[in-house]
């Protein structure tokens, strides 16, 4: 009973981006078979290629090489952005080995309307929607942060500074001091998501390694007025997380020591965190969620659970040298589901 009532609330989705021309070029083959229709994924360990060895995993939707943005938005996110709609909050991650897609999937490629990724599309989706109500007053803010080593920062904020977590019986978890601007239209969102794109590859000596290590988070607050039956105005707020996470890889490697292995062990804690929480959600038995345990998690307790609906999607490479970091995250995603 809980497990379907869970279903509902978490979806686990594995999407896998094609070869690309290097590793087609070098003759990689890719290790993973994709049963799209079952939501099932195979995988082969390539150094012992027998067919009784595969790893298969089941998930609430596997979306391969071929598939398109615009799948993946409308199976699997477009309920997610109805139900903000309706003044529910969501959250939806990008998880996997820094290579495999996360931001493509997020974000993907802007200018071609065909690539564009979930953030874009669910821009589009709320404002279409707005557009198209009768009765009702919206009011739309987004603010863009992210965590790098456990430490909060504004993107929307010229000054660096660190921000703090705060917690307050009313409204929960929030975060002090974090800006956050109007929208009032798709271009206006998009534009305070340029902002924020651009202020976190400043101070990056090299961008994909600092993404690839930072967790970076748009939100998008909706808020909707609209008066009852009983003549009294109504306000339902919506929050939707929109997540690319820092790369899964394992950071700790021999070799890494000081503040390196401090920052690896860091990144490590807020996935490890997010995993116990979801699984914990998932598996529906637990009494205690451990949201403290990382300030992800904390600062997106109340998007995970309850009346929240998630969405993870694990992002895997097909090539066979990834297949030590693509069974982790296939075990790391199992597991949330
Ligand atoms: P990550 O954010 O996980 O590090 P990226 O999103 O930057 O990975 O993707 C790495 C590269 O692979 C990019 O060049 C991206 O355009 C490409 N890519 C990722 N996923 C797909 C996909 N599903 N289809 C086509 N190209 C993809
Ligand atoms: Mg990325």
């Amino acid at each position: 009973m809980s497990k379907i009532k869970n279903c509902e609330t978490v979806k686990v989705v594995v999407r896998c981006r094609p070869l690309n021309r290097k590793e087609e070029a070098t003759g990689y083959e890719s290790i993973l078979d994709l049963d799209v229709k079952l939501g099932q994924v195979a995988l082969r360990n390539p150094k012992q290629p027998s067919a009784d060895l595969l790893k298969t995993f089941t998930f609430d939707a596997v979306y391969d090489g071929s598939s398109k943005q615009s799948d993946l938005y409308d199976e699997t996110v477009r309920p997610l952005i109805d139900s903000v709609l309706l003044g529910f909050n969501g959250t939806i991650f990008a998880y996997g080995q820094t290579g495999t897609g996360k931001t493509y999937t997020m974000q993907g490629l802007w200018m071609d309307p065909e690539k564009r990724g979930v953030i874009p599309n669910s821009f589009e989706h709320i404002f279409t929607h707005i557009s198209r109500s009768q009765n009702q007053q919206y009011l739309v803010r987004a603010s863009y942060l992210e965590i790098y080593q456990e430490e909060i920062r504004d993107l929307l904020c010229k000054e660096h500074r660190k921000l703090e977590l705060k917690e307050n019986p009313e409204s929960g978890v929030y975060i002090k001091d974090l800006s956050s601007f109007v929208t009032k239209n798709v271009k206006e969102i998009e534009h305070v998501m340029n902002v924020g794109n651009q202020t976190r590859s400043i101070g990056a000596t090299n961008m994909n390694e600092h993404s690839s290590r930072s967790h970076a988070i748009f939100v998008i607050t909706v808020e909707c007025s609209e008066t009852g039956l009983d003549g009294e105005n109504h306000i339902r707020v919506g929050k939707l997380n929109l997540v690319d996470l820092a790369g899964s890889e394992r950071q700790s490697k021999t070799g890494v020591r000081g503040e390196r292995l401090k920052e690896a062990t860091k990144i490590n804690l807020s996935l490890s965190a997010l995993g116990n929480v979801i699984s914990a959600l998932v598996d529906g038995k637990s009494t205690h969620i451990p949201y403290r345990d990382s300030k992800l998690t904390r600062l997106l307790q109340d998007s995970l659970g309850g009346n929240a609906k998630t969405i993870m999607v694990a992002t895997l490479g097909p090539a066979s040298y990834n297949y030590e970091e693509t069974l982790t995250t296939l075990r790391y995603a199992n597991r949330a589901k």
